[in-house]
């Protein structure tokens, strides 16, 4: 089976120089396994959302010198919003075989009865479960009297056990550490979880590279897929940037959008040389472009088992 990878950047906010980092491993993966690689917005995050965050995206990609492969005839690549569609027909079936189940609390009332020690020490607060006694067809009832909901999957108990490339064999009881999540919302918007599963499903994605702050959601993703008797792609979870104070890069670690350095005329090859030395796979900081990083790599791909396991801190004082 040919290798056929993703690029799937948020237009929440900037790209920055931690996104790039993944973006690189997901690019040098696949094309030296000679695969295809798409691109996909995930825009679906409507709130959050910003206004040309996706165009930036595209033209930061193309700036560090990461290519990819149409998705389709008429665009380069796919924009989850326009999948909508497609999204509501999976969640029906799903709804058809009761997996999942709307549910009415609000987000201060899943954190005031998620009480147990543990609770968030994984992955953010877990459902207590308050409304799963419902069936999806009270669905019916909620939408006469008006009332919001959301869709919750039914997390099936029992041990989870799936691997990384990366990180080797992951195992937990999801059902009790992560709980049942959200899918979908009653007023039509589709939530991560699900899209993200039909689209690398429908795309005939084999191979997901990404950040592993999701490595938790492969759980979730996973149960999906094993729902829908759909085989789950190989996953790896790259080490996040994180600031000196140990949590993911964000704004007030300084500014690192990949922007922000093209308009101050850093050169990709730079940037490339800084990741490509924070991966491991050169001895030190020099300039170097992706396609010359790929071609340094030879046809072996042993490099991804010697990438550090660690995040990497990113210091300013030091760049
Ligand atoms: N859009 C997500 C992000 O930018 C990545 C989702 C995924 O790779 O599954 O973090």
């Amino acid at each position: 089976m040919s290798y056929i990878g993703r690029l799937a950047p948020s237009p929440t906010g900037a790209q920055h120089l931690g996104n790039a980092r993944t973006f690189l491993v997901a690019w040098l993966a696949c094309r030296q396994a000679g695969g295809e690689l798409l691109l996909r917005i995930e825009d679906l995050d409507t709130p959050r959302t910003k206004l040309g965050a996706a165009e930036q995206a595209v033209e930061d990609l193309r700036w560090l010198g990461l290519d990819w492969d149409a998705s389709n005839h008429e665009q380069s690549f796919t924009v989850q919003s326009n999948r909508e569609e497609r999204y509501s027909q999976i969640l029906e079936h799903l709804k058809e075989r009761n997996l999942v189940y709307p549910c009415t609390c609000s987000r201060s009332e899943v954190e005031q009865a998620a009480s147990a020690p543990h609770e968030s020490v994984l992955d953010g607060t877990i459902y207590p479960g308050t409304c799963s006694h419902r069936s999806s067809l009270d669905a019916a009832v909620l939408d006469r009297s008006g009332q919001k909901y959301a869709w919750r999957f039914r997390m099936p108990s029992g041990t989870h056990e799936w691997s990384d490339g990366l990180f080797g064999t992951q195992s937990l009881n999801a059902k009790e550490l992560l709980g049942d999540f959200v899918v979908g919302r009653s007023y039509g918007v589709t939530a991560y979880q699900l899209a993200v599963v039909i689209d690398d499903h429908d795309f005939g994605i084999n191979h997901v590279v990404r950040g592993n702050d999701l490595i938790f959601s492969t759980y979730r993703q996973n149960a999906i897929y094993h729902a829908m008797a759909w085989s789950p792609p190989a996953w790896l979870h790259v080490p996040l940037v994180v600031g000196t104070d140990g949590r993911r890069l964000a704004k007030r670690h300084g500014d690192t959008r990949l922007s922000m350095y093209r308009e101050q005329g850093v050169l990709p090859e730079k940037m490339i040389g800084y990741l490509a030395e924070t991966l491991g796979l050169t001895k030190d900081v020099s300039s170097i472009s992706a396609l010359e990083l790929l071609a340094s790599l030879g046809p072996n791909n042993d490099w991804i088992q010697r990438m550090t396991r660690d995040n990497i801190v990113f210091d300013p004082e030091r760049h």
